[in-house]
């Protein structure tokens, strides 16, 4: 399959999309790889801390679940219908790391189910990631803005410790960072996303990779070389390299020159 072909999975139906066969997170190797692949280790930033005092950790994803369910910290909470957690494999090793609930996730209580999350899906999909069970997804805060406006900061910096325990007990080996909010959050407040998309760095001993939201592609629908959709395609290869790497597996994406 060529690659505009299999860019091309970006449009169609999840359940037309021909999975490649992956390894999944069991068994999955524990240390981040000593191999480079072409786009790792650049703009590497320096170790920031990000770890929630003992005393306040969660000693489960279901303890944390119960108490985000209830909480009432920040002004989100009055104006939500669901809060929103999670979604995914607890065990993947790729955790997807959004801004926040739209009207459907709201509605549902799940991230990521409406348009945005659907060509997210697909996006993954479209390299042989099975949604199922390799990836994890959430969001930067877990109630719905009104009128989706971006989360201020105070409503970031609130809901932080409930996505850094998530991280802390999902463990990942890859973050996905989607969009601005996501990006400022857990790196920097000062990156841009159109100058950081599909750079590795290295946060908190994980790897981290700013990608445009989906619903930034959903509104930039070119496939030419150099769009954001076409730059996508070029960070999904270069994501399912890196977690065949880290799983100990050949690379079966295509080559970039070839597009
Ligand atoms: S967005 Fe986060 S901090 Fe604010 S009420 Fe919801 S769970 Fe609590």
């Amino acid at each position: 399959m060529t690659d505009k072909e299999q860019m091309s999975l970006f449009d169609i139906t999840p359940s037309e999309i021909p999975l490649v066969e992956l390894p999944h997170a069991e068994g999955a190797a524990e240390a981040l790889p000593a191999k480079k692949t072409a786009r790792s280790s650049k703009n590497i930033s320096p170790a920031i801390s990000n770890t929630v005092p003992v005393s306040e950790q969660f000693a489960s994803l279901d303890a944390l679940r119960e108490v985000a369910c209830n909480c009432q910290k920040c002004p989100l909470a009055p104006t939500r219908t669901n809060v929103v957690v999670e979604r995914g494999d607890r065990n993947a090793k790729i955790m997807i790391i959004g801004e926040a609930p739209g009207e459907q996730e709201d509605l549902s209580g799940l991230p990521f189910v409406g348009k945005s999350g659907q060509l997210l899906d697909k996006i993954l999909e479209s390299v042989g990631f099975d949604i199922t069970k390799d990836v994890y997804v959430c969001n930067t805060v877990k109630c719905r803005p009104p009128n989706n406006r971006v989360p201020t900061p105070v409503e970031t910096n609130t809901c932080k410790p409930y996505l850094l325990e998530q991280i802390r007990l999902i463990d990942p080996k890859i973050i996905l960072l989607t969009g601005a909010t996501s990006l400022k959050s857990i790196l920097a407040e000062k990156l841009a996303i159109t100058k950081v998309r599909g750079q590795w760095y290295e946060w908190e001993g994980r790897l981290v990779m700013p990608i445009f939201h989906p619903s930034y592609l959903l509104r930039n629908q070119s496939r030419e070389q150099g769009s954001p959709k076409w730059l996508t395609w070029q960070d999904v290869k270069a994501i399912k390299a890196k977690y065949l790497e880290l799983m100990g597996a050949d690379s079966v994406v295509g080559d970039d020159e070839e597009f």
